[in-house]
């Protein structure tokens, strides 16, 4: 029975599918794993990064996405909720960009991404010294922060997102996190106060980090601050990931006191119990 409880997948709001540049599988054979998982509630959250939008047919991909968000709903009415969504990275990279995406598409569900810094392109390039790496995370909170500020999405995305590339299998360096306390700390009163939930990324335990991102310290910290609003996704970017680790993700929820995820339709939020 404990097993069974286990294997229960709520949502997965975080998924790619090709219409992201490093997604691998059709958009409908990411929805017919979760479907077939019992996923209740799952969205497609194809990458838009904003500083690179004309490197890559983003403006095709997001023209399409409307579409093929209707013809899933569709097809797995009755079973599943599907939400329209997008994972906009660094918007505050190219604001007015930003802006009019926002304007242009009625998302259910925005997750805003830092997925690089001003100085660090490349978080899985970076450079091998303990400066740079201190230098890095300090940018990358720090964009966290003005994202967090800045406020016109439903989600902040993988909140230690630095951390599978510098500590963890990948990286395999101690990070001494005590010094982002203080700014952590902001990004999540920030967050709290601008309505915005915090996710909770699965692909932390699959990829090398053995945590999702953040870690229970940061969904404690979270609750304790008054955080009710928590998003879950495997950030699946093929069909073998949906939904993975996300039963672990629940139970670490449930561990810290969280009775309740959210998922968003209209980019208004919507508990459900786990
Ligand atoms: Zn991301
Ligand atoms: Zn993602």
């Amino acid at each position: 029975m404990e097993k069974e409880e286990l294997r229960v997948i709520p949502a997965d709001i975080h998924n790619h599918s090709v219409l992201s540049p490093d997604g691998c599988d059709l958009p409908m054979e990411m929805a017919e794993r979760a479907c077939g998982l019992g996923i209740k509630h799952f969205a497609l959250t194809d990458h838009i990064e904003t500083e690179k939008f004309n490197g890559w047919d983003y403006a095709g991909a997001v023209e399409k996405s409307y579409g093929v968000f209707l013809e899933i709903q569709e097809r797995f009415r009755g079973r599943m909720e599907v939400y329209y969504g997008v994972e906009l990275g660094q918007p505050l990279f190219d604001l007015p960009l930003a802006e009019k995406l926002l304007a242009e598409h009625d998302y259910d569900f925005v997750l805003g991404s830092t997925h690089r810094t001003r100085t660090y392109p490349y978080l899985n390039e970076i450079p091998d010294s303990e400066e740079d790496r201190r230098r890095c995370l300090d940018e990358y909170f720090e964009e966290e922060l003005r994202l967090a500020e800045w406020g016109r999405f439903c989600s902040l995305s993988h909140l230690t997102f630095p951390l599978r590339f510098i500590s963890g299998d990948v990286g395999g360096h101690e990070v001494d996190m005590s010094r982002y306390d203080a700014i952590i700390d902001k990004i999540l009163e920030t967050i709290i106060r601008n309505g915005i939930a915090m996710e909770v990324n699965s692909s932390g335990i699959r990829k090398g980090l053995h945590v999702p991102m953040p870690a229970a310290e940061y969904v404690k910290r979270y609750f304790d601050k008054g955080g009710r609003m928590v998003t879950v996704g495997s950030d699946a970017h093929r069909v073998s990931d949906v939904g993975a680790d996300i039963p672990q993700v629940i139970e670490l929820l449930k561990d810290v006191g969280i009775s309740e995820i959210c998922v968003f339709r209209k980019k208004q939020p919507i508990f459900i119990p786990i």
